[in-house]
Parts: structure tokens; C-alpha cells; sequence
């Protein structure tokens, strides 16, 4: 009794055990598969150019290339070959292949390993349902069962469109819709019967049968795929001989790379605004001009590479839409070191070329153009009791000079003088609202070395500020997508309304600053590269020690920006921006018109013209050596004429002074004739007395009376001008003048 209960009991628990897992079964099976097993979002999509022509084909998170598509839109000899090689009856069995299973496991067992796995389409649609990579018993169990509610749930004709789309076709391409275009730049729909048996072979052990690594390996199996479909008689002799002498027409493996850190800024966009469902987007960029100023670049850069300059970025805008033409973050993508780094992106100072910001808030303020700074070494008062001393580029300095000046030449200390008038905290939010959000630390951090450009910005935001001069004080944000097709709506993009910064007025007079070489001819001469052939405002930055180095700059059609430097900050040796970024920022600017030159700046109605001194600012007299006509915001003319420069006529000219560089304050005079050692001959055949040597003493002006004394005696007190005529003795001689506790003594001889 106690036996038949132990018995019982043993039966009674395997056959609970045994029902149960088959009722677990059951009821798995009996769950239908989810719709995201089935067919994941792993779409891939497109990036076009503004032409239309393809830029890269991005590929899903796990880096898969593929397009879903229907199996009536998949060529029926792919069909064929791909189910005479992957599994010959599948529209015989339930999911599994008992048959198969069989043979695989007698392989199996007779080579010590897992040779074959006897899978079905079916199983192996499970594989990719369910995301499995490995094998063991457990795993093909899972497989199996899979498989079952698969062909339970879903037609044959499902199951074989889902195998045809998420198959592996080597070279991380997925799908045959994707595998015919990348093999054979068809649609699947267009394979032949050769090329489909190509497709076929590859998903069984794609690294071995990629046919740009095995493309022999590859052409025997298409064979054995062929005489396996003549065998079975699915095709006659004479389809086999097409599709077996057809040559292997694979095209090079040629993946669209083009414009590699825009399409990343892109695909960066959309990730951000939550746009995850694209079929394809098209950009602003221009990918032939794009494909030139990269080549530019790295040209530029060669000749550059003696001065330790290793980067280089460029940024093109179109001055109205504000579409990106070209973006070229660094010298080459591709570079081990920081080639992907996008210069456009990346915090730098900007040195000088944030200046004209300043000096447009200043117009803005008040402050009139013609106004005089002072450009001398100048020492400013910080709140915190430091003093700030900024110097000029090169240690040069030009006395009194005007604002159209100060900032055509970049001269520092004329900057910071503005900067404290027009008040610091007044010019940092007027940077923020154009919109350089990377300005984002306090306001005392950066202090007023800010107006010299030592706050970090990035160049996208450095040339788009600059275009909204070029647009007379609009701003609005850069453009970089045209259209986005999805497969469902995606959210609602915020897009920063455009709005008014500042005034027309003000954005023409600092544009015809920075277009007016004669500005600019105290610091940089007047040939440099900033000189174009058409109308350009144009604008460079250099920082301390010699890190970055920035062009930026616009026409009526384009605005563009160049840095050069290094990722890791390491100086340049002895570049300026005149020397480094603006070769190239020229280079680009003739090429973006090549077909046609840009307009002139258009003046806005309301500007007032004044003939201004130079040297003053105010209204110009005869006398005035330099006169300038000048723009002015009206009501900020000058109403005074100038009071500098003297009148002058009637008096020696100052130029004068010039021939006696002896002459100065400490020495009012000097005896400019007999020169010290001059030797006179008293000549025999002319009377005595109408031979005699004058001694002309020279003077800044009059002096009163003057001694001339001749060999320690005195020839009397002579006035000015000042001349007396010896009648010579032959001799040694000396000549003493002497007046207001100063003297000049020279010596000469006669015989
Ligand atoms: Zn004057």
C-alpha cells in the first residue's frame, strides 16, 4: 500500500508537472505575437541636400540599414530561390521541420558540435522576433514554440514578408529592399533570377557569403541555388542558363558620406525636437558648394601647418533665409584625432570680432560716430578696485582717434573706453538677446574684457549674429531642415519668432565700417585680404596667445564665418586674423559669387552725410588736413566746426622743422652753417673784401638776442632771424652761440 502510494504519487506529480508545462505552453502559444516583435522600427531614412541629391542613408539605433516593404513588391524569383535555399517546405509544415530538425540533430551528434540548426523560415523569424543571438536546447525550445504561434497567428505569406525584411544581406544592410539597392542599385521588385539567387545565398552565413569579400564562394552557391530550382523543376534549362552565365553585376560599395558633421548636427536636431519616425529630410545644404569649401579648407590648412594651425571650421548662411549652405566642423571627419569634432559647434573666444556688437550699441546709445576715443595706454577702474589695462594688438598706439577708426582697426583701448560708457551689464544682455545662449555664466564672470571677446561662443551663433547686421537689426534663428517626410506626425518644432535687435541705421553705418578698407589702413595696411573685389563687411578676432583665430563676415547675398586654430588649444605661432582665418574667408567669399557679385549695401532713407576733420570729428575747415564725409544717425552730427587744427598761414610750415632734426626743446638752436669741421680757402684772384662766410644759426622761432662770439670774442648780439657775415682769416677757428642758458659750438678752419 505504502509502495502504490509512493508509486501513485511519483505518476500523479510527473503528470501534473507534465500538464502543466503543457498547458504553460498552451498558453503561450495561445498568446498572439506582439505587433513590435514582428516589425520593429528599424527603418532607416535619408538625408538629402537642397538639390535632392543624398548626403547618407542613416541607419536604425543598433546601426541597421532597411525599408519594410510588401511581398508583392519583392521579385517572385526571390521568392523562389530564397525558399529552395533557406527551408523547401515551407508551405508544407506547421513551423517546425521534423525532417530537418532530425538530420541537424544526426549532424549534430556525428560531428561533437552544432553544426546545423534545421531551422525553419519560420524558427528563424522567431530568432529575429525574439532578438536571439545565441544557441543552446533551452533557446531552440523557446525557438520552436515561437515559430508554432507564428504560423498560428499569421499567414505563410506574412511569415515569408517578414523573413524578407529583417533578413542579415551583409554589410549591415538588412531586408531585401535595402540589400537589392545596395548590391545592385535596383529596387527588389527589378532583381532578376541570377541576382536573386545572389540575395538568397547570403542570409544563411552573411560574413562568409558577402559577395564583396567571397565573391567566388558567392557565385557557387547562386549555381548550387540554380541547379537545386532546375531539379525541383521549378525552373526550365533554359531560365538556368541565363541566370547562370549572368556576370556578377555588384556595384562598388559606395556609402553616401557627404557633409558628415552637418548630417550629424541633423540627426542631433531631430533626436532633440523627438522627430523619430523619418523617411527622409530634406536639408539646406548645398552639397557641391559644400564639397569646395571643404577642399578649400584643407588646402588653406597646408599652407598654414608651418604656424602649428591643425583646424580649421567654416560656416556659410544665406544673409535672408538663414539657411545652412555649407558646415564644415573640422579638417577631415574621419581623423583619428577629434576629426569628428564640429569647429561650428565648439566653445571658443571670439577676440575682436565680437566688437562690432559694442560699437553698434553704442550708435544705439547716443554715442555719435565722429565721437574721439582716446587710444593711448589706459588704465580702467574695476568695481572690485583692480585696475584693467588692456593693450593694443602689437603694442601699438594713435593718440585721439574716431569711433569709425577705433573699430576698423580692432584697437583695443578705445573698445573698453566704449564699453565703460555705454555700461557693461547693458552690452551682456544685448549679446544674449542676439541670441549667444553660450554666454551663459554670470555677468560679473566676464567683466569688460567681454568687449575683447574673451566669453566663449560657438561660430553658428558668432555668424548668425553677424547676419542679423546684415539684415539692418532682424534677427532669427538659422535654418538648417527644409522638409521632413514621416511616417506619422511628429511634434510641433519651436522656432524663435524673428525679431527687431536694433536699428537699420546703426547695422549700415557698422556695415560700412567694416566694408571701408580706408578704416582699417591703421592696423592692417592697405592691401589686406579683407579687401575684396565687391562689396564686403568683413571682420577678424585674434585671441591672447594666439589659441583662435576668426574671419566672419557677409555680402548682400552671404554671411560666413572661418575659425582656424587647434581642439586642444595649443597657440598658434604668430597668426593673426589677417594672416590665418582671412585668406581663406576671402578664398570662400569669391567662390559662394563666382557667378555673380554681390549688391552694395543698401543705405536706409533716413541717414544724414556731414564733412567731418579727421583729426577731430567735428565739422571740417579749409585748414583741416583730412577731411572725411560721414554718416550720422540724425540728430547725432556734429554742430561745432573743429577748434584743433590751427590756422596756420603766415607762419613757417611745421614741415620746416623737419630739415634740423637737432632742433628740438631742449635745444632751441643750432648753428647750421659753418658745419663743425668744415674747411673754407680764401680765394687769391677775388678782392678780399667780397669773400666772407656766413653763420646761420637755425631756431624754433624767435628767441630775442642771440651771442655769437669767434675765438672767445663776442661779434655782438644779433636778433632774429639770425645771420652774420665774417670777413675770414685764415686759421683755426671756433664759433659759440650762446642764449637763454643754452649753446652751440662748432669748428672749422681757413687758409
Ligand atoms: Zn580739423
Amino acid at each position: 500500500m505504502k509502495l502504490f502510494s509512493i508509486k501513485y504519487r511519483v505518476i500523479c506529480g510527473v503528470a501534473f508537472a507534465v500538464s502543466g508545462m503543457l498547458l504553460l505552453i498552451l498558453f503561450y502559444i495561445a498568446i498572439p505575437p506582439r505587433r513590435s516583435e514582428l516589425q520593429p522600427a528599424f527603418n532607416s531614412y535619408k538625408i538629402f541636400d537642397r538639390h535632392g541629391r543624398l548626403l547618407r542613408e542613416i541607419m536604425s539605433k543598433d546601426y541597421k540599414t532597411g525599408v519594410w516593404i510588401r511581398l508583392s513588391e519583392i521579385s517572385p524569383h526571390l521568392l523562389k530561390t530564397t525558399i529552395i535555399r533557406e527551408d523547401r517546405r515551407f508551405y508544407l509544415h506547421p513551423g517546425i521541420d521534423l525532417l530537418a530538425l532530425g538530420r541537424a540533430l544526426l549532424d549534430n551528434i556525428r560531428y561533437g558540435r552544432i553544426t546545423s540548426g534545421g531551422s525553419t523560415i519560420t524558427m528563424q523569424v522567431a530568432k529575429f522576433c525574439l532578438g536571439i543571438k545565441d544557441r543552446s536546447i533551452i533557446i531552440k525550445f523557446q525557438e520552436i514554440l515561437y515559430a508554432l504561434k507564428l504560423e498560428l497567428y499569421l499567414s505563410k505569406s506574412k511569415i515569408l514578408e517578414i523573413y524578407l525584411n529583417r533578413a542579415p544581406y551583409a554589410n549591415l544592410t538588412y531586408g531585401v529592399e535595402s540589400a537589392s539597392a545596395f548590391y545592385f542599385r535596383k529596387k527588389s521588385i527589378d532583381l532578376s533570377l541570377g541576382e536573386s539567387s545572389i540575395l538568397a545565398a547570403i542570409p544563411k552565413a552573411p560574413s562568409l557569403y558577402d559577395p564583396y569579400i567571397n565573391p567566388k564562394q558567392v557565385s557557387l552557391e547562386k549555381e548550387k541555388i540554380l541547379s537545386e530550382l532546375l531539379k525541383t523543376r521549378i525552373i526550365d534549362s533554359l531560365s538556368f542558363h541565363i541566370a547562370v552565365r549572368e556576370s556578377l553585376n555588384i556595384v562598388t560599395a559606395d556609402i553616401n558620406f557627404e557633409a558628415p558633421h552637418f548630417v550629424d548636427y541633423i540627426i542631433d536636431k531631430l533626436e532633440k525636437c523627438r522627430i523619430n519616425n523619418c523617411l527622409s529630410v530634406t536639408t539646406t545644404i548645398d552639397a557641391d558648394i559644400q564639397r569646395n569649401i571643404s577642399k578649400m579648407t584643407e588646402t588653406s590648412l597646408k599652407t598654414l601647418s608651418e604656424y602649428n594651425v591643425n583646424q580649421a571650421s567654416v560656416l556659410v548662411l544665406d544673409r535672408a533665409s538663414g539657411e545652412v549652405i555649407a558646415m564644415v566642423g573640422s579638417k577631415d571627419y574621419f581623423d583619428a584625432r577629434n576629426g569628428q569634432v564640429n569647429g561650428c559647434l565648439s566653445l571658443r573666444q571670439p577676440g575682436s570680432s565680437i566688437k562690432p556688437f559694442l560699437y553698434i550699441l553704442a550708435l544705439e546709445t547716443g554715442i555719435a560716430i565722429n565721437s574721439i576715443l582716446p587710444d593711448t595706454i589706459w588704465e580702467f577702474k574695476l568695481p572690485d578696485n583692480t585696475i584693467f589695462a588692456p593693450r593694443n594688438f602689437g603694442n601699438k598706439y594713435h593718440g585721439p582717434t574716431r569711433v569709425r577708426e577705433a573699430l576698423g582697426s580692432s584697437l583695443n583701448v578705445p573698445t573698453v573706453y566704449l564699453l565703460e560708457k555705454v555700461g557693461f551689464p547693458r552690452f551682456f544682455s544685448f549679446l544674449k538677446e542676439l541670441d549667444f545662449s553660450s554666454l551663459n555664466r554670470n555677468a560679473t564672470f566676464y567683466g569688460l574684457s567681454l568687449g575683447l571677446g574673451s566669453g566663449e561662443v560657438t561660430l553658428l551663433e558668432m555668424v548668425n549674429a553677424y547676419r542679423t547686421i546684415a539684415r539692418g537689426g532682424m534677427t532669427s534663428e538659422p535654418r538648417s531642415i527644409i522638409s521632413i517626410e514621416t511616417r506619422s506626425e511628429y511634434p510641433q518644432v519651436h522656432v524663435k519668432k524673428e525679431r527687431k535687435i536694433f536699428s537699420p541705421s546703426a547695422a549700415y553705418i557698422i556695415t560700412d565700417i567694416l566694408s571701408d578698407n580706408g578704416s582699417r589702413i591703421k592696423a592692417f595696411g592697405d592691401d589686406s585680404p579683407m579687401n575684396l573685389p565687391f562689396p564686403c563687411a568683413v571682420k577678424t578676432g585674434t585671441t591672447k596667445d594666439y589659441k583662435d583665430n576668426w574671419c566672419v563676415g557677409f555680402t548682400t547675398s552671404y554671411v560666413v564665418g572661418v575659425w582656424v586654430g587647434n581642439f586642444d588649444a595649443t597657440p598658434m605661432q604668430g597668426v593673426s586674423g589677417v594672416s590665418g582665418a582671412a585668406p581663406l574667408f576671402r578664398d570662400i567669399m569669391i567662390e559662394l559669387h563666382r557667378s555673380s557679385y554681390p549688391t552694395r549695401f543698401p543705405e536706409p532713407p533716413n541717414l544724414t552725410t556731414a564733412r567731418v576733420c579727421g583729426k577731430s570729428g567735428l565739422i571740417a575747415r579749409d585748414e583741416c588736413p583730412v577731411k572725411i564725409d560721414e554718416i550720422f544717425i540724425p540728430g547725432t552730427e556734429p554742430r561745432e566746426s573743429c577748434a584743433v587744427c590751427r590756422d596756420t598761414s603766415g607762419t613757417r610750415p611745421v614741415a620746416y622743422l623737419g630739415l634740423h632734426p637737432a632742433l628740438n626743446a631742449d635745444h632751441p638752436f643750432a648753428i647750421i652753417n659753418p658745419r663743425s669741421g668744415d674747411i673754407y680757402k680764401i680765394n687769391p684772384q677775388v678782392s678780399y673784401r667780397t669773400q666772407g662766410i656766413k653763420f646761420i644759426v637755425e631756431t624754433i622761432g624767435d628767441l630775442g638776442d642771440l651771442d655769437f662770439m669767434l675765438d672767445g670774442r663776442s661779434l655782438g648780439k644779433i636778433k632774429y632771424p639770425y645771420g652774420y657775415v665774417w670777413s675770414p682769416v685764415a686759421g683755426e677757428h671756433v664759433l659759440v652761440v650762446l642764449g637763454g642758458g643754452q649753446s652751440d659750438r662748432i669748428m672749422f678752419q681757413v687758409f
